[in-house]
């Protein structure tokens, strides 16, 4: 077998290695059709297979339950940013958002390019996206309230979700989906790019509400409508079934290996702790998240220089500990500590950390 590294790419991103082994084992012959998976029909009774087993297992690993609708499309997370307001806004209500950084930043932008009212109930900006803001006041007259719950660049994360008052929250999880267990009732959307926690690029998970589907104006463009996808089961045109079907592999891996969110939310918890306690003790990183609002899947931290920083990323990666510059926009260094990563990988990487402060600090 080939030798594997150490990967904390921030998206696309490592997959469960018993997942990459198992497309190996079946892309020559998917279940006795002769073919592979990326040969079939999308209509065929395989595919049709692999597309009800991921949404039952998403229904389940999430708890949702049944008005909630698993939606597979593509555009990636970015499309989704023009798709909610679109969708979901309501005339003469404000849409809320919380601004906490670049992928809010977008959604809010494309929001405003719809001609919403949108509303930004709380922002970051003012200590540079180092925390998720706490008090703010939700307008009880909103749409929804957008979050990002998992900030990939900025090493911020939702610890516990908003109260809104009943205003349906909307979540981009597309750094933290299947890692953590939490009250999906609360939720009107929930969308994910899949390429981080999720699966391959190519598909983007969405989560939707009833009372949402409700919502959707008649008028838009087909493939721009999320009823769509709910009345046509995401077939209204071809989706991506080579990512749909390793997203299947990805949720049966976490069902039936790890044993379930709450057991990878634990394992989640102890690597994030591994490097955070780490960074508490030591001055020479330091750590560009608040501690309250520190990510469990994105560790972001800072060398002394930038030549320092340098080295750091080149003796890394000939250490076999890849993927760890951080976001350009941002620059420092960045452990993407997704589901697939292991705490080998990351004690690895924190023993890798200590040597490397205790040669040039
Ligand atoms: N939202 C978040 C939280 C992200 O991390 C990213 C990608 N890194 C995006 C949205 C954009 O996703 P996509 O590339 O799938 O459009």
């Amino acid at each position: 077998m080939a030798e594997r590294i150490f990967n904390f790419n921030a998206g696309p991103a490592a997959l469960p290695l018993p997942v990459l082994e198992e497309i190996q084992q079946e892309m020559l012959d998917f279940k006795g059709t002769g073919m592979s998976i990326l040969e079939i029909s999308h209509r065929s009774k395989p595919f049709e297979s692999v597309l009800d087993e991921t949404i039952a297992r998403i229904k389940s690993l999430l708890e949702l339950d049944d008005r909630y609708q698993v939606l597979f499309l593509q555009g990636g997370a970015s499309l989704q940013f023009c798709m909610i307001p679109m969708n979901l806004a309501l005339p003469g209500k404000p849409a809320a958002y919380i601004d906490t950084g670049t992928w809010a930043g977008n959604a809010i932008k494309e929001a405003r390019t719809q001609g919403k009212d949108v509303e930004v109930s709380a922002s970051s900006k003012d200590r540079d996206y180092t925390y998720i803001p706490r008090d703010f006041m939700v307008p009880p007259d909103a749409a929804y309230l957008h979050i990002t719950s998992n900030n990939t660049i900025r090493g911020t994360q939702w610890r516990e979700f908003p109260e809104t008052g009943g205003v349906p929250l909307i979540s981009d999880m597309s750094s933290d989906i299947f890692s953590r267990t939490f009250d999906p009732r609360p939720f009107g959307l929930m969308y994910a790019g899949a390429q981080k926690n999720a699966g391959p690029a190519g598909v983007t998970l969405v989560i939707i509400r009833e009372d949402m589907l409700a919502r959707v104006p008649q008028d838009l463009p087909t493939m721009l409508k999320y009823t769509t996808f709910a009345d046509n089961k995401s077939m209204f045109n071809t989706p991506p079934c080579f990512a749909i079907y390793v997203v299947n592999l990805v949720t049966k891996w976490l069902e039936k290996t790890i044993g379930g969110i709450a057991r990878m939310e634990e394992i989640n918890r102890q690597k994030a702790h591994l490097i955070y306690d780490y960074l508490d003790g030591q001055d020479f990183y330091s750590g560009t998240a608040e501690p309250d609002s520190r990510s469990h899947m994105n560790v972001t931290f800072r060398l002394p220089t930038p030549a320092l920083l340098e080295v750091f990323l080149k003796e890394a990666t000939a250490g076999g500990l890849v993927g760890l510059k951080g976001h350009r926009s941002v620059g420092g260094c960045r452990a993407s500590l997704y589901n697939a990563v292991s705490i080998e990988a990351v004690r690895t990487l924190v023993g890798f950390m200590k040597e490397f402060a205790t040669k040039k600090g």
